[in-house]
């Protein structure tokens, strides 16, 4: 509801915010309807008349800080994108999914294939994803007893590999142990492959060529954007889906 230098925000019959300023009314409704999380805060406060610029970013991060707005997720911003396999990892499941490659005639999407609990390798592919223009998969048989088909990534919205990272150790009751197999790995040492089913492989890969056809839509099952979790002994499958991380070192806001 906007008046003369104000704008109120309303839910249900209650009024929860009172926002004021010069001229609020001509600009904020319509910046707020726009808040559909699909586009940047810097495309949206962009729309704004020049002079206000500044005012809308002070009240956006506002809002931001008090949890009216949040961002969009992944799914929000999907756009129908045709991409091919662009594989890099190691062992029989990498293999595997090289084959799936193709010619390259379409713009990629980069899937990195860990047969090893390695996440310093893993967190460096996604430090090298983060800084570039295409989606992003991750696939890992490292767990042993589970294999995991990460969600689609996409750059600048929704969370990263680091994020999922982040809820891992959230989950794990020794966070520690990723800690020394990163250290362990910027120091040199060798970490061993491990086995997996090759039923269970043969899922996985399945599943990641589910996902690339799945991104080529315009509706596609939300389940392009949850991890999947496949259970090594029972080949049970079960989806999750995991939150961008505000503290994540990689994506978050005070990431470098
Ligand atoms: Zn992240």
């Amino acid at each position: 509801m906007a008046g003369p230098d104000l704008v109120h925000l309303v839910a249900g019959e209650d009024v929860r915010y009172t926002l004021t300023g010069k001229a609020l009314e001509t600009w904020l409704p319509s910046l707020l309807a726009a808040c559909d999380g699909r586009q940047s805060v810097e495309t949206l406060v962009a729309d704004a008349p020049a002079a206000r610029r500044d005012d809308a970013l002070s009240l956006v991060d506002r809002l931001y800080g008090e949890r009216i707005l949040v961002d969009g997720d992944a799914q929000a911003a999907h756009t129908p994108q045709a991409r091919q396999l662009e594989v890099e990892g190691a062992g029989p499941l990498f293999e595997r999914l090289r084959g799936h490659m193709g010619i390259a005639t379409l713009p990629p999407l980069a899937l990195l294939v860990q047969d090893r609990l390695d996440p310093e390798a893993a967190l460096r592919f996604n430090e090298r994803c983060l800084g570039g223009d295409r989606p992003w998969l991750w696939v890992s048989t490292g767990a042993l007893a589970r294999g995991y088909v990460s969600q689609v990534f996409l750059p600048g919205v929704g969370p990263c590999l680091g994020c999922l990272f982040e809820h891992f150790r959230r989950l794990t009751p020794t966070p520690e142990l990723h800690d020394a197999l990163r250290e362990h790995a910027r120091q040199g040492g060798a970490i061993p492959a491990v086995p997996f089913p090759t039923e269970g492989m043969g899922m996985l890969a399945s599943i990641v060529d589910w996902k690339v056809a799945q991104l080529s839509l315009s509706e596609p099952s939300p389940a392009l954007y949850r991890l999947h979790v496949l259970d090594a002994t029972s080949l049970e499958v079960a989806t999750h889906r995991v939150l961008a991380d505000e503290s994540c070192p990689w994506c978050g806001a005070d990431a470098a």
